[in-house]
């Protein structure tokens, strides 16, 4: 008898009856969507042609945060909207969202002064302070002696001094996808990865559902549903092609790349808010476990979207900002561990705009209202920072306009899996290791690493090892995940591949090594849990391969 149950794989029965939303798409937006829907009472589908989080939230800056450079184009509710949701994040997520410290210097020369900066410093402190007493600290301005000091590393020719304040940093983004759908699961909606939606199907002039192409099984299943969310992001235009009527082009993708490296000696230990010299741009760096990671660049996107990889020019640029800013870094293509490209999902505008004025808030857009084909909904941007308050927006809406009989919103109070039970997470680590580790006879650094990607759930991981000790074996010698963790994933986190677990699930493959090692035993466990062929299990670990290899790897020697 297993410990955890497995999660069935929706199968047809799950879809003779007509759903009340489907959502397509499960990055950040999709399942904070089908989240939110599911809490209040609707009956929700979420379909996602990859897996949860596979998108452009995967390949983002990583950031919770307020969003302090929109006040330059003066969006204000918006800045207000993602202090809000910081302090949300905080709350509901401790064991994922933690505060980070960033600095901005100010050089000679700089396009941003001291005298320019402070006032939306304090602007946004102001903000911040509207939303929660607690939130984070007030900014601090520092003289040139002080600020090298704090942020050590620095080039000091032409430092004037600079800034402290503070944003949040969520670790695994991709695992805020998978908690979403966990939760929305939990509370009844039909979840469903490596399920593209391959058709809007329509009937004077509304939406009434979606084909589905299983990509797994190959079989193609049809859902009905009352309202269809279009939330596929950067894909948001080829899922609109997909329906008879003719629909506009919504979105107008901008990539950004990062790149990560291991932290250099004498680097900063907080992060950093720099304005670039080429082009002033403002960029970070940021402590991430024992990396830096650096972006971001913007460029109109050309590439396919299913194929993104940082080019070599924004590599360029990245790395000899960074040695521009931090003289001993010495960073050459050799010290780059991996990197990564994401497309943003900003809306649709002339391209005479430049990309720092295209808004970054999010759009409903209503293809009723606007093109006649009713009971369809694009959303179009979206950021990571906001998904709660544009999911429950979302369900607000298509509730008001689709008589769908949603009950009262809850996100905003209700943790997410895994945040039940935590308000301090040193002083929930503090009480929790020792016995943990006494229990299950693990490392301590195993479960404090657990905590972090868990929650107050990593004891729910340990317990298989009840079921077979050997699961407490690492899956390999560059990361701290033990095997327990992919058979959580499969049973419990919709896993259906080694990419699922290793890029989403565990995040081994987001450190040195690329998750190389741990490909072999993840593929075999997985194999074993799903009935897999030796052939099937093979195939699986070369496709992981292939993916960091030309996803992740390009841009290294
Ligand atoms: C370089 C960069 C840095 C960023 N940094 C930050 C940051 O620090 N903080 C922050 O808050 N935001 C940041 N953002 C913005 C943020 O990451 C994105 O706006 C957000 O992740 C978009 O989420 P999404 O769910 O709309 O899109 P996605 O994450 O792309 O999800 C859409 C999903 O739809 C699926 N899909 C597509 N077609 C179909 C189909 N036919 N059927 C089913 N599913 C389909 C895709 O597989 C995908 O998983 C950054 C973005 C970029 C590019």
């Amino acid at each position: 008898m297993s410990s955890i149950q497995p999660i069935q794989r929706p199968t047809l029965q799950n879809f003779y009856k007509p759903y009340d939303v489907i959502v397509v798409g499960g990055g950040i937006s999709g399942t904070a969507i089908a989240r939110d829907a599911a809490q209040r009472g609707l009956k929700v589908l979420l379909t996602e042609k990859g897996d949860f989080g596979s998108g452009t939230t995967a390949y983002s800056g990583r950031l919770i945060w307020g969003g302090i450079r929109y006040l330059e184009n003066g969006e204000i509710p918006l800045v207000r909207k993602l202090l809000n949701e910081r302090q949300y994040m905080l709350k509901n997520a401790p064991h994922m969202v933690r505060p980070l410290a960033l600095g901005v210097p100010v050089y000679e020369g700089a396009k941003r002064q001291k005298w320019y900066l402070e006032p939306g410093m304090a602007l946004y402190d102001v903000l911040a302070r509207l939303t929660s007493k607690a939130g984070v600290p007030f900014h601090r301005m520092y003289g040139k002696k002080k600020f090298a000091k704090e942020f050590q590393g620095l080039d000091p020719t032409g430092l004037k001094g600079g800034f402290k304040f503070y944003e949040a940093l969520v670790h695994m983004p991709e695992r805020l996808c998978v908690e979403n759908a966990v939760d929305a699961q939990r509370h009844g909606a039909t979840v469903m990865n490596h399920a593209q939606v391959t058709a809007i199907m329509e009937e004077n002039q509304k939406a009434t559902g979606v084909q589905i192409k299983d990509l797994e099984s190959g079989e193609t299943l049809l859902a009905k549903g009352k309202v269809v969310i279009n939330a596929a992001g950067p894909w948001v235009d080829d899922v609109l092609k997909t329906a008879v009527t003719q629909l506009p082009k919504k979105v107008m993708g901008i990539q950004g790349s990062h790149i990560f490296v291991r932290q250099f000696p004498g680097g900063p230990k907080h992060g950093l808010y720099v304005e670039a010299r080429q082009d002033k741009r403002p960029y970070f760096t940021i402590p991430w476990q024992e990396y830096y990671l650096i972006g971001t660049t913007e460029a109109h996107h050309k590439a396919d979207l299913d194929r993104l990889a940082a080019t070599q020019q924004e590599v360029d640029y990245l790395l000899s900002e960074t040695n521009r800013i931090f003289p001993q870094a010495n960073l050459d293509k050799s010290k780059i561990i991996y990197s990564y490209a994401g497309v943003r999902p900003t809306p649709y505008v002339d391209k005479s705009k430049t990309f720092q004025r295209v808004t970054r808030d999010h759009l409903t857009h209503d293809h009723g209202k606007h093109e006649g084909l009713h009971n369809l909904i694009s959303i179009i941007g979206g950021k990571i920072s906001a998904h709660r308050g544009l999911g429950e927006e979302a369900v607000n809406y298509v509730s008001r306009n689709f008589g769908l009989q949603a009950g009262k919103n809850s996100t905003r109070k209700a943790p997410l899996p895994g945040g039940e039970g935590i308000k301090d997470i040193n002083a929930y680590k503090a009480s929790e290791i020792p016995a943990a580790a006494e229990k299950f006879e693990v490392p301590k650094k195993t479960i404090d690493h657990l905590i972090d990607l868990y929650g107050s759930r990593y004891s729910k991981v340990l317990k298989l090892t009840e079921e077979n000790p050997v699961w407490k074996k690492p899956l390999c010698p560059e990361a701290l995940d033990i095997q327990a963790q992919v058979i959580y994933a499969v049973r419990q986190e919709f896993a259906r591949t080694t990419a699922d677990v290793l890029l989403r699930r565990t995040g081994t493959a987001l450190r040195e090594n690329v998750g190389l090692n741990a490909a072999e035993i993840t593929a075999e466990l997985i194999g074993k849990e799903l009935g897999w062929t030796d052939k099937k299990v093979q195939q699986d670990k070369e496709a992981f391969i292939r993916f960091v290899k030309k996803r992740m790897l390009p841009s290294t020697p």
